[in-house]
């Protein structure tokens, strides 16, 4: 077998890393970067753009560009997420077959996964040309708090992008591999992760090289885009207070505001105040209307800090689910570009009374992580086993509309469970199961995996009949149910597959596609 890369596929940026000669390395894009942003776009002469070029061409055509496509995978159309996004983002999002987000851009329109598979494409380009040998298994991350949906339509993107997934890790089980990577020590890590577009804490135990997740806690929609945003509300009311003109329906203008916002943000991780820029940004009918100001960090400080309040709820979770007091924790690592910020890096030391590991490059860590746990499969590297934890309770509803937990959030994955359930009704032939994944007790608050029907049971009193129903999770956090009636024997079983991910078939024709367009790497 060839080698495996290791990808960490974030909302903003993505990063891919090899094993060579037993050392983990980031390789770089063919620009020198050793990270290339997650954007996707089509100009109007219909070329298709991916990283750098994308990101640098988003504001002179800002609806056909796409970022943080993400934050939509294995969402449903309907999601409050997914409403919140089309609002903001500059391109269009149109429900899908299966009730999932598409994207629409020039005339085109594609699944979230499609988008994601054509980055994950980028990056195994990006790995092909830096081995000079064809690449065709990875270990691709994600948040630790993805649901059973949104690992599948990752591991969707993969296929889609010519790659045999070999496992789907979470981010920061991945980062604490390489964190751990040649330390012969026992300790109990603190991991929290600040990326562009979503937060992931989590508690890791390590011992003799095993890593061991005990606990997560995080927040899918809350992230540096977030930090981004708050400035750009200041900028947009204190235009609007000078000169009357709101900006808001200026898509242009907006994504300008947007750009300079980040570049800002940034500015004040090293420095006290920050000058914006933006000339020509409106006119009326005095003429041009320029922007310009300054931000200090204090303001800026004051604009977010609610956001690190947030975020430290998630922390707090995360500890109380670990079953642990703050002393416990032996080191806390940062991982992400927005825990650059200084006001994040002071709220993490003032939480645990310590200051952050410095040892790790935040931006790399998860990808080398990815690269460690790629080669270990496949015999490369020694004396790494990663015992991950699912992250969120997984059950079916019962009669009434209750939550039967089978498997509890935070169990070390593989895992299979069972129960015997019965009927309601006397004479009852078939029954419905509902797969959920969540932590309410009222069934229908929680995620809907899928469903299925077990019928043919044979006529009986209700509360007779026995059906076992059990749940299996792999290693990377994918589901499949099992449903038996005990008396007959008859079985019904899913790859819970729920509606918001692409169709078998769908997913065939796309890869069908993908692999007419493709070239094969030539030495
Ligand atoms: P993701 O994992 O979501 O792809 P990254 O870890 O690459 O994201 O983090 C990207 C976020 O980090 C962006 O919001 C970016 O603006 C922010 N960021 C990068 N560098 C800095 C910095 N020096 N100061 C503050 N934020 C930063
Ligand atoms: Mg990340």
């Amino acid at each position: 077998m060839g080698r495996v890369i290791g990808i960490d596929l974030g909302t903003t940026n993505s990063c891919v890393a090899v094993v060579e000669d037993g050392q983990p390395v980031v390789i770089p894009n063919s620009g020198g970067y050793k990270i290339t942003p997650s954007v996707f776009a089509i100009t109007t002469h219909g070329e298709q753009l991916v990283g750098y070029p994308a990101k640098r061409q988003t504001i002179t055509n800002a609806s056909n560009t796409v970022f943080a496509a993400k934050r939509l995978i294995g969402r449903r159309f309907a999601s409050a997420e997914v409403q919140r996004s089309a609002e903001l983002y500059p391109y269009e999002i149109v429900e899908g077959p299966n009730e999932d987000p598409r994207i629409r851009i020039t005339d085109r329109t594609f699944s979230c996964a499609e988008v994601s598979g054509i980055i994950l494409r980028e990056m195994k380009r990006v790995a092909e040309e830096y081995l000079g040998e064809s690449v065709e298994s990875a270990v691709i991350t994600v948040p630790a708090y993805f649901n059973d949906t949104q690992r599948q339509s990752t591991r969707d993107a993969g296929r889609i992008a010519g790659l045999d997934v070999l496992r789907i890790i979470n981010e920061p089980a991945a980062a604490a591999l390489a964190y751990g990577m040649g330390r012969d020590v026992d300790e109990k890590i603190a991991i929290y992760d600040l990326g562009g577009g979503t937060f992931d804490m989590s508690i890791l135990e390590m011992s003799d090289g095993v890593v061991e997740v005990l606990a997560t806690a995080g927040d899918t929609f809350l992230g540096g885009e977030d930090f981004d945003r708050r400035i750009v509300e200041y900028l947009l009311a204190g235009f609007q207070e000078e000169h009357g003109i709101d900006l808001r329906s200026d898509s242009t203008a907006m994504q300008r505001l947007k750009d300079a916002a980040e570049k800002a943000k940034c500015t004040l991780s090293l420095r006290e105040r920050a000058e914006i820029n933006l000339p020509f940004i409106a006119s009326d009918g005095d003429g041009a209307r320029h922007l310009t100001c300054e931000i200090t960090r204090d303001e800026f400080e004051s604009l977010v800090e609610d956001i690190v309040e947030q975020t430290l709820k998630s922390v707090e979770l995360c500890v109380r689910d670990a079953d642990l007091s703050m002393k416990d924790i032996d080191h806390v690592v940062v991982v992400g570009g927005q825990t650059r910020m200084p006001m994040v890096q002071q709220a993490v030391t003032d939480y645990f009374q310590q200051r952050p590991h410095k040892g790790v490059n935040p931006d790399e860590v998860v990808a080398l992580g990815a690269a460690i746990q790629g080669s270990a499969l496949v015999g490369g590297t020694e004396d790494v086993l990663l015992l991950d934890v699912t992250p969120l309770s997984l059950g079916i509803s019962t009669y009434g509309g209750h939550f039967a937990r089978l498997i509890d959030r935070n169990t070390t994955v593989p895992v299979n469970k069972s129960h015997i359930f019965t009927t309601t009704r006397d004479d009852q032939a078939a029954v419905k199961i509902r797969v959920l994944q969540g932590e309410n007790e009222t069934a229908l608050e929680n995620d809907l995996l899928g469903e299925f029907v077990l019928a043919g049971i044979p006529p009986a009193p209700k509360g007779e009949p026995e059906i076992e129903v059990g749940f299996d999770i792999d290693s990377s956090g994918i589901v499949s149910v099992s449903a038996r009636d005990m008396a007959t024997g008859m079985q019904q079983s899913i790859t819970v597959n729920s509606k918001s991910t692409l169709s078998a078939e769908e997913l065939e024709l796309i890869i069908e596609e993908n692999a007419l367009s493709d070239v094969e790497f030539k030495r």
